[in-house]
């Protein structure tokens, strides 16, 4: 569905990406991990066509629009727009032609708010909308870049549900590492510009890894399909 093949990226002279292989099945969830600057934006936004690699390729599997295939959600957006809630969830259908966001709308608690402005939302509420708008996009793929930020306990959960039930191939960046962990099929561990770690995270993620990761220690508790995580002490 996306393979991803010897990626290198640099903004102007400085390197951020290189040696980036790897391969996403029909319905993975994968999520990326890294340290603030580890390049996982850069990455989504590469796979997003919002940047173009220096060397290197992305290929998607056949599409007529890219917007009907993919939908991007980026880690901040312009908060001083004048569009209300319910015309920047339409805009999602745009590739559509069509302006059918009354049910995103309603999925994401959105329908009291539908005709206040963009701007007068709290983050919170901001994130739930553009939040909207990109499923109501209706891709196949979706790359979301930190999705959970901003969001309350009861909205993190029924955004983990939504995208476990959507059954859409989803890359997202996330620094809530048990509720992404708990979900996601797939983890990609990002350091220095490098994968570390891919693969299904029970195989993958151990304490070196992580710490490579991270640069603090974790404990690591495992069952045979789930990894839960605990900071300790940095000696
Ligand atoms: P992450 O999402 O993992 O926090 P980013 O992909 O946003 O990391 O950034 C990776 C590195 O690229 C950082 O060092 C950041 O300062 C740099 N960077 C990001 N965007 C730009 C840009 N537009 N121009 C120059 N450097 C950038």
């Amino acid at each position: 569905m996306i393979r991803v093949e010897n990626l290198y990226f640099a903004y102007e002279q400085y390197s951020i990406l290189s040696d980036i292989s790897f391969h996403v099945e029909t319905g993975d969830i994968v999520v990326i991990l890294g340290k603030n600057g580890s390049g996982k934006s850069t990455l989504l936004k590469l796979l997003a066509h919002l940047l173009s690699p220096r060397t290197g390729r992305i290929c998607y599997e056949p599409y007529d629009t890219f917007a009907k295939h993919v939908a991007w959600l980026g880690p901040e957006y312009l908060t001083d727009i004048y569009f209300t809630v319910e015309e920047i969830v339409e805009m999602g259908q745009f590739p559509h032609h069509t302006k059918q966001a009354y049910s995103f709308l309603s999925e994401f608690k959105l329908e009291a708010l539908k005709n206040t402005l963009f701007s007068k939302l709290s983050s919170g509420e901001q994130q739930r909308t553009m939040l909207a708008k990109t499923f109501t996009q209706d891709t196949p793929i979706m790359l979301l870049d930190e999705p959970f930020e901003h969001l309350d306990l009861e909205h993190q959960i029924e955004l983990r549900q939504r995208l476990l039930s959507c059954k859409k191939t989803t890359l997202f960046s996330s620094h809530d590492l048990n509720l992404s962990l708990s979900f996601a099929t797939k983890v990609m561990c990002l350091c220095d510009g490098k994968i570390q770690a891919f693969g299904n995270p029970v195989e993958v993620l151990t304490k070196e890894v992580l710490y490579k990761t991270y640069h603090t220690h974790f404990e690591i508790e495992k069952t045979d399909t789930q990894v839960r995580l605990f900071t300790g002490s940095n000696p």
